[in-house]
Parts: C-alpha cells; structure tokens; sequence
C-alpha cells in the first residue's frame, strides 16, 4: 500500500512537472555560451533582444558566457559592457570566455608560446578578460600545436610531450592565472578541457599538474554522431566528466555540449542526458549561434512515434508562454529546453554516480577511450588518476603499464583479497617485466577469427560475423578460461580467471576492433558484467549498447543506444521484490531465481531479476526501495 501511494505521489509530480513554457530546473544550471564573433554582434541592440526572446522560450537560462577574444578577433569593451548590463537587468549570472586560438578554421591554429609577441598578447587578453568578469573559462583551445622553428629550438632533445607539458603549465601561471589575478583579485580562472583526453599531453594540456592550479574545471562531453571524426561513443559524455571529477573532487563545474553531429536528433539530447546523469551541477550549451539555428526536419529519426524518451513532436509542440501568447518551437534552442525537462525529471532520484574504478595514470596511452566501450556494454565504469584504495574490483588497460609499480600495486590489491580485471594489451605491455609472477600467460601475436562462444554452462552460442581477437596461451591447470571464443574446434579465452594469494586476477581479450564488443552474444555480456562489475549489486543481463549508471542510493539508470526496442533483465543479488521506474510511477515485481547447484556447489549467486523494455535511444531510472527525491 505504503508504495502504491509514493508512486501515485511519483506519477502526479510527473504530470506537474510538464512546463508549458520553458521553466527552471531543478537539478542544475543552464549556461549558454556566445564566441566573440556573436559577442561582438551584440552592439547592436535589435539583434540581440531578437535572439535572446526566442532563445529564452525554448530553453531557460540561468547563465551566460561572454567571450571577449577568439581568432584574435577582441570585443570592444563598451560592447562588453552594454552585453554584461543587458543579460544582468534579466537577473542572468555573466561570465566570461577566452578561446586561445589565432585561427580556429585553420586546422585549429593556437598561440605559439615560444614566441613573445604571442605570450603578451595571451597575458593581455587574459588581463583585459579578468576587468569585466569574476569567472572566466577557457574555451578547449589552451594547448599548442605549434612546431615553429621557436618551438623545435626551445624543445631541445625533450619528446613534444614533456616539452608541452612543461610549457603549458608554466603559461598557465604566467599567461593566464597570474595577468587576471593581479587585475583581479576575485576572479576564478576555470579550464574546460575537450573531450579527447587520451590525446592532452601531446599537446600539453597537463592533468597532473593543472588542475590545482586553476580554480574549476569544465568538461567537453560532446560526443556527436559517432561516426564523425573523433569517434567517439556515446558513454563518453558520462565517463569523461566522472573522470575530470575525479581529478579536481567538488571543482569539476559542468559539462558543455554542441550540436554538432546530432543527426537524428535523438543524439543530441542523448549528449546532455549522458553529461547530467553524470551529475553535472551546470550544463552549458554552445552556442548561441547554434542555439539559434533551426532544427532540420529530416534529422526526426526512424523510431519516433513509439514513446521513446526524446519525442520530435512533442519538442515541436507550441508553447504557451507567460504572457499567455503561443510559441511555435523551430529551432536547437527549444530542443535543447525539452531534453533538459525530460531529465530532471529523474535527477532528483539519483545519487552519486558509483563505478568500477578503472586507473589511468597522468599522461599514458594505450587502448584509447577503452573504457567508454566497455560503458557501452553496460559495465559502469569510473577512470580515476591514481590507483583506488580498498575497492573490490580495479580495472585496468595498457595505459597502466605507464606507472612502473603498476605489477607491485596489482599484487597489493590480490594479496588484500581483492580482485583485478586488466585488458589483454595491458599483459602484453608487461609481459617480461614481472606480471608472469601473478600468472604465466602469453599474449601472442597471433589472430583467431572467432564467431562463437562459451559462457558457463550449456550449448555454445554463434554471432553472425566473425570477430579478430589475440590469441593468449596459458597453462592448463594453472588458470581457467571463464569464458571462451572458440573456431570450430580451437579456442581460446575471452576472460580469463587466475587466483593470486586471496584475490582473483582476470585478463579480458580485447578484439582487434574495440566496437566488437558490442556484437558478442549476451551470454558472453553477462558473464563479463557478472565477473568485472557485479560487486555493484545491481546489473544488467542482455545484449550490447545498453549502458547502466549506478548511484550511491540504491537508483540506477538504464540507457540504450540501439535503434530497436530491447527487453533486458534488471540483476539484483540482494533481495529486492519490486522496483519503482521514476518517471513513470510505474513499480515493477521481480523474479526470484535460484542459481543452479552441482555436487552443492553454486558457481554463479542467486538473483532477483526483473524484466524491462527500453524503446530505442531512450533511458529508464530507477529506484529498487520506495523512492525519495531530493
Ligand atoms: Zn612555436
């Protein structure tokens, strides 16, 4: 009865959350972000309030971004004024934008900060900024590309790693914090880092030794069409901004998102609900210009019209305004206001974002963006910058072999009787160098062409193309193939479990082509979430691009990024009767099932399953206890 009546409550604050014009949310802040180009057109009035009434029906808007230099173009400070007094007198916080480049259309062209023309005319900007705002961000550009003769001389023997690491640091305090504290003194100096965070060091954005330095952060969790240039899926968009939390706890100040590469139209909401289930307390969208564009017609994808939760037409609906007159929504800004409603809806359920601890150490590569493919199948993923104290689960890929004590540090957490997933390419990296103490394997160089598994007990299971994994060779008795990929009668493990003093140690055989994990046959997903993330105490059992979020207050989140409806099983190992979807009200009773027992022995945990439909590109939270919202 008790739960009936809060999802009653659940349903009816449903229904009176529906805004029929643009409202607040209550879960976070909305920034908008305005590059010079558009700063500078702000001198004239009429354009202005025209894109400011339109914009401000589509979406509500607690914050503005002024830039006051991009491409060498800087906006005159009498305009700069007039912008800040107008957003001000429509009690909107202003602050300011700096985008390092000289010539963003030319490949992206920074600053050479060899060259002393170029270090004065960044300090300058940066003092002339810190005049007009108390917070100023620095829009993805503060890196360099630069190999100029300046740059190749000043490099000297160092790679154009260490070198720009160096540089870029040393810029930051002279260049940037130190000209706009001393024009300054309450001016915080924030750094958004982009989204390509496998790649900074190259080009000397420093994660080590920035961070402290400034005084937030801000994370590009734009991901776009993954297949634009960057590639990048979609989990992105959650995984990047836990990790730059993790880097600066409490100081990571929002996620940013385009619309660039958000064909169908699904995607772009996607960006902005993936950014704010990872807890974003603000979320800024670029940028006015896009903002202001119309929506297309032909980026309403295929699916719609089946009660996903991105639905064209009802984004498209006229709005009733304040003034009781109706808006008819064309253009990004109202898709963005719509999106941003549908999810803070749940947000409120949801408490702090948990994960499988994966570590990456300061300036390392290895398999790049890994992690975020393993978030696309559902296993919740948390990349942090040192290796994670007293966790049960540490997962760990080739970028780890970059800390030298990685092999002692992975012992330490065995021996405490805790447990350690690492990637194929990661026991590649440290073969020769200590890891056959934990267990004798070979990653070879050898390929196999695989389409079919085995996954604890019963028949094999087949996928319809062949997938390309490494092929490892260990030694029969000394540790186990949990689960396998098999050729007609050769095979070879896919997980791999070796016990080490009282933990337990897995290798995970990454396929030559990362995305192939999304096409392995459910049984083999199962198996990978049970063993790598099932100390989570929930999980998710079915097919591939489905990721789970899970909170700290027994809610969670499931999202798929399948263009089809998928059924999948909701996995506690706790006893749960029902669960509560919280956007709907809706409470959904669970199975119990008993875990098979041979000669008594149980090989996998008893469950309480329940089973749920997710429509194509579309997210369901959750609460597995009667809900409280925040
Ligand atoms: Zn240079």
């Amino acid at each position: 009865m008790h739960n009936l009546r809060v999802s009653l409550l659940i349903a009816l604050t449903a229904l009176f959350a529906m805004h029929i014009f643009a409202g607040d949310y209550k879960n976070f802040k909305v920034a908008v972000y305005c590059r010079a180009y558009e700063v500078e057109k702000m001198g004239d009035a009429n354009w202005l309030e025209t894109v400011w009434d339109e914009l401000s029906k589509g979406v509500h808007v607690d914050k503005i971004y002024l830039e006051t230099h991009r491409d060498l173009l800087i906006v005159d400070e009498k305009i700069l004024e007039s912008a800040i007094a107008f957003f001000r007198a429509k009690g909107i916080e202003v602050a300011g934008g700096i985008t390092y480049t000289r010539d963003e259309s030319n490949f992206f062209e920074t600053f050479c900060y060899s060259n002393p023309d170029d270090r004065a005319k960044v300090s300058e900007i940066a003092s002339y900024t810190a005049r007009f705002f108390d917070e100023v961000i620095l829009d993805d550009f503060f890196f360099t590309n630069c190999k100029c003769n300046l740059c190749i001389g000043a490099k000297k023997d160092r790679s154009w790693t260490d070198f720009r690491l160096e540089l870029m640091r040393d810029a930051a305090v002279d260049l940037v914090l130190n000209p706009a504290r001393a024009v300054n003194p309450d001016v915080e100096v924030v750094i958004k880092y982009p989204n390509w965070y496998e790649h900074f060091q190259g080009l000397g954005f420093n994660l080590e030794e920035q961070p402290p330095l400034f005084d937030g952060l801000y994370t590009g969790t734009e991901t776009r069409n993954r297949t634009s240039n960057q590639h990048l899926q979609q989990y992105h968009g959650y995984a990047i901004f836990r990790y730059f939390e993790n880097l600066k706890p409490g100081q990571n100040r929002g996620g940013w998102v385009d619309t660039g590469g958000s064909n169908p139209l699904d995607r772009y909401a996607e960006q902005l609900w993936l950014t704010l289930f990872a807890k974003a307390p603000e979320i800024t969208l670029f940028d006015i210009r896009q903002l202001d564009s119309p929506f297309r017609e032909n980026t309403r994808a295929a699916w719609q019209g089946t009660g996903t939760s991105f639905d064209f037409d009802e984004m498209k609906k006229p709005l009733r305004q304040e003034d009781g007159s109706m808006f008819e929504p064309t253009k990004y800004a109202r898709v963005a206001g719509y999106s941003l409603e549908i999810v803070d809806r749940v947000l409120g359920y949801l408490g702090k974002p948990v994960g499988i601890k994966s570590y990456k150490p300061y300036h390392s590569v290895g398999e790049d963006f890994i992690q975020n493919y393993l978030g696309m199948i559902g296993i919740p993923i948390d990349i942090v910058p040192e290796f994670p104290e007293g966790e049960e689960m540490v997962f760990l890929t080739a970028s780890a072999k970059f800390d030298p004590q990685i092999v002692e540090k992975i012992k330490h957490q065995l021996t405490a009787g805790k447990n350690v997933t690492i990637t194929s390419g990661l026991y590649k990296a440290l073969q020769g160098k200590g890891i056959e103490d934990i267990v004798e394997l070979r990653v070879t160089e050898r390929r196999a062409n695989v389409s079919e598994f085995r996954a604890g007990w019963g028949p094999t299971v087949k996928i319809e193309e062949a997938i390309i994994i490494p092929q490892i060779h260990y030694l029969t008795n000394d540790s186990w193939e949990v689960v396998s990929a098999l050729d007609n009668t050769n095979g070879w493990p896919i997980l791999h479990r070796a016990d080490y003093s009282d933990g337990r140690f897995y290798v995970l055989t990454v396929p030559d082509n990362f995305i192939d994990f999304y096409i392995m046959p459910a049984k083999v997903l199962n198996s990978l979430r049970q063993n790598i993330a099932g100390n989570l105490g929930v999980s998710i059992e079915g097919q591939g691009e489905i990721s789970l979020f899970v909170y700290d207050n027994s809610s969670f989140v499931v999202e798929s990024f399948l263009d089809k409806e998928a059924t999948i099983n909701i996995v506690f190992d706790e006893e749960t009767e029902q669960i509560t979807d919280v956007f709907t009200g809706e409470i959904i009773p669970g199975n119990f099932r008993e875990a098979p027992a041979f000669r008594n022995r149980k090989f996998v945990k008893d469950a309480f399953t329940f089973e749920v439909n997710i429509k194509p590109h579309s997210f369901r939270a959750f609460t597995n206890h009667p809900p409280v919202k925040k």
